[in-house]
């Protein structure tokens, strides 16, 4: 069965319990979770808050297509309050954030849908914990494996 990585965020509200109900519920809807890293404190990234995020990483295997995975994936974050959407580059603080990393070895280009991730190799939040899961999980278009990922963006920070 296809491995799907999840990253998921939160920084409003109780954000442990939050991370922790999103998780719950991914792994209803999606699949049997396979993997969980630990929750991960980071700053907010791309806007200004007061609030620090937690991150996490979770690994499902899931019958559901990509498409699907991001159609319950937004599903879950509606359900949970989640309000704002990001839209131009534009962030705001939220009760919880999913974004699909990684869907096998699969590369998937849509309007809708990037994957891997576009923004993977530039967020630590994300490399962090998902190099606890996953640190060998190889990029298919970069090449390089996820621990790799986060060494090179750990010299430039
Ligand atoms: P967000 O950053 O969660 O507000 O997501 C903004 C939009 O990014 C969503 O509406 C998705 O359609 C789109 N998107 C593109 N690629 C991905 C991905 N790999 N994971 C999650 N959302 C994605």
């Amino acid at each position: 069965m296809p491995k799907l990585y999840l990253g998921l965020g939160s920084n409003l509200g109780d954000k442990k319990q939050n991370i922790t109900n999103a998780t719950i519920i991914c792994g209803s809807l999606l699949g049997d979770i396979v993997s969980l890293s630990s929750l991960y404190e980071t700053k907010p990234w791309g806007f200004e808050s007061d609030s620090t995020f937690l991150n996490a990483a979770i690994c499902i295997e899931t019958n559901h297509s990509p498409h699907v995975c991001l159609e319950m994936t937004k599903a879950i974050e509606r359900e949970m309050g989640r309000t704002q959407k990001s839209s131009d580059g534009v962030y705001h603080d939220r009760i919880i954030d999913i974004d699909i990393l990684f869907y096998a070895d699969e590369i998937v280009k849509t309007e809708e849908l990037t994957v891997p991730h576009p923004l993977l190799a530039e967020r630590d939040f994300v490399l962090k914990p998902l190099a606890e899961i996953a640190p060998d999980l190889v990029h298919p278009e970069k090449k390089v494996s996820v621990n790799e990922m986060l060494k090179n963006l750990e010299k430039k920070l």
